[in-house]
């Protein structure tokens, strides 16, 4: 089929809808059901983006085996142009967000591409799964199928792991081996945008290593409509109201949610690891499916950051504070964030090189530091939105009243210096969409933890980092400084 119009991914949907559970409903049609509506739309946006066609070379390439124009998120790059090219893609993608939706389906789609570059690292556990896994690429590619995936066990018991639970499959676990394939028992968790055509069930990196994680250890994908398979969602924070009050929720929800497997089975060609718990770990790592993430991760970064400078600089100039010492002290820390991930994503494609797969890959530790900074400044930059905002981000009443018996009286006392009363409350309401609603706060949330826990993130920088130069640098010089003051006073430089 090659790249998908947003009507197809529709369609797809509603003919294969995930059972998905929000706030008690069972959703027999999320592309009409009130939480996902919107979301979906946007997702079909971007697809439609693919069709445009002024976008079309930048959003597509030409499949290797069908021909057929592709979305170029699947690009297995081998120069540096190919990095570049890909990475335009996404921050097309990303800006279409302000990269309030992590999850376009570009984040997945370059782990994917790098899982099967390296379908050798499959190979290593059982010959059968290197070929599964670039299999299941071209399907996907092909497709242009929408992903969502899991890696980590339920939030139940973290002093031990998942066979020592107090259910042993509260973690999701193989139950048996049979000939079709794997049934799998237990829940994962999370599993952001479940509105998607496939789920790819990665090994999580925590595993301990003994033979009692076996059963825990795997990578498999499985379409999200599989019977057996269920996404509990949390709340929706798309409350349906007019899109002008809530400008973010009402667009980019993309949903959170556990996924519960009810003896599911995974057929054996889309099992990619298997019982091998140290392979398990370190794939993600190895196959370098989390460079590539990263990089998209940090496009994400960039345009996020750009949609909040313009956001934080709009606020400023409606009101006037622009004067306040302090108030250019906060934009610029915004843009020190900026610069700061701009250099990192242009470092990590500078020193980008072929990796063991044949795969051009970006320069890790770049990236590492990128994906260790930005959940701490994040949250500052939403700060930084509370701090010049104050009270104006709570004088924010809603179309409804700007339409109703008060309008005239809410153009006098909402007007600011520079705008009027109604381009004022927009401005706010999408400042307190991104920096207080519910939809921001797990925006926050998100920025933390999505790419892993940022303790653990650091603790790895810290083992994988090579500080030995640095470390003989200071040693050298301080050998100096004893020969030195070993010498005469008067022979010292
Ligand atoms: C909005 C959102 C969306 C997400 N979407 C996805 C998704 O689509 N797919 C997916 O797979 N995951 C997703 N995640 C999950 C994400 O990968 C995890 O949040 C992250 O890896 C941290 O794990 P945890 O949430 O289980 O925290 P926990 O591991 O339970 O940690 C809780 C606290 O205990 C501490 N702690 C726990 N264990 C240790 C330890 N061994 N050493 C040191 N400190 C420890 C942590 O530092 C933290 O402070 C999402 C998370 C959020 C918040």
């Amino acid at each position: 089929m090659g790249a998908r119009t947003g009507a197809q991914f529709l369609d797809g949907l509603r003919a294969h809808p995930p059972e998905i559970w929000v706030s008690g409903d069972r959703v027999r049609d999320p592309v009409a059901h009130p939480a996902f509506r919107n979301v979906v739309r946007s997702v079909a946006a971007l697809y439609d983006m693919q069709h445009e066609p002024a976008l079309r070379d930048e959003m597509t390439y030409a499949s290797p085996s069908s021909g057929e124009r592709v979305g170029l998120s699947f690009l297995v790059p081998r120069t540096h142009d190919d990095l570049v090219r890909v990475r335009r893609m996404m921050k097309r993608w990303a800006d279409y967000s302000g990269g309030m939706m992590g999850r376009s389906p570009d984040y997945l789609n370059r782990a994917l591409a790098a899982y099967a570059a390296a379908a050798d690292y499959m190979a290593a556990n059982d010959p059968r799964f290197g070929e599964h896994v670039r299999r299941y690429y071209e399907f996907v590619r092909e497709g242009d199928l929408c992903l969502t995936h899991t890696l980590i066990n339920p939030q139940s018991n973290r002093a031990v792991g998942p066979a020592r639970q107090a259910d042993p499959y509260l973690a999701a676990g193989v139950v048996r081996e049979t000939d079709a394939g794997i049934v799998v028992r237990g829940a994962r968790m999370l599993a952001t945008l479940p509105l998607a055509d496939e789920i790819m069930v990665f090994p999580s990196t925590v595993l301990r290593g003994g033979a009692e994680d076996a059963p825990y250890a795997f990578a498999f994908a499985i379409p999200t409509a599989t019977p057996g398979l269920r996404f509990i969602c949390r709340e929706s924070f798309d409350y349906g109201r007019d899109p002008r009050d809530h400008p973010l929720a009402s667009r980019f929800e993309e949903m959170d949610a556990v996924v519960v497997f009810d003896d599911v089975l995974v057929p054996w060609e889309r099992v990619f690891l298997l019982r091998d718990v140290e392979r398990c770990n370190r794939a993600f790592a190895e196959t370098r499916a989390v460079v590539h993430m990263a990089h998209q991760v940090v496009v994400k970064n960039v345009a996020k950051t750009e949609f909040l400078l313009g956001l934080v600089c709009l606020m400023v100039d409606a009101i006037a504070i622009e004067g306040f010492q302090h108030v250019q002290e906060k934009v610029a820390e915004v843009i020190q964030t900026l610069e700061a991930m701009r250099a990192f994503l242009r470092a990590a494609e500078a020193d980008a090189a072929l990796d063991r797969w044949g795969m051009m890959t970006p320069a890790w530790p770049p990236l590492d530091a990128a994906r260790n900074l930005f959940p701490r400044a994040y949250p500052r930059m939403v700060e930084i939105v509370h701090q010049l905002g104050a009270s104006g981000l709570m004088a924010i009443p809603t179309s409804a009243d700007l339409d109703g018996p008060l309008g005239a009286v809410i153009e006098t006392y909402y007007q600011a210096a520079r705008a009027d009363a109604r381009s004022r409350i927009r401005l706010f309401r999408l400042a307190w969409d991104a920096a207080l609603s519910a939809f921001g706060g797990r925006q926050a949330l998100y920025e933390r933890f999505f790419f892993g826990d940022p303790v653990r993130m650091a603790g790895a920088m810290f083992a994988n980092y090579d500080k030995a130069p640095y470390m003989e640098r200071v040693r050298a010089f301080l050998g100096r400084v004893e020969d030195e003051a070993a010498r005469p006073a008067g022979e010292r430089p």
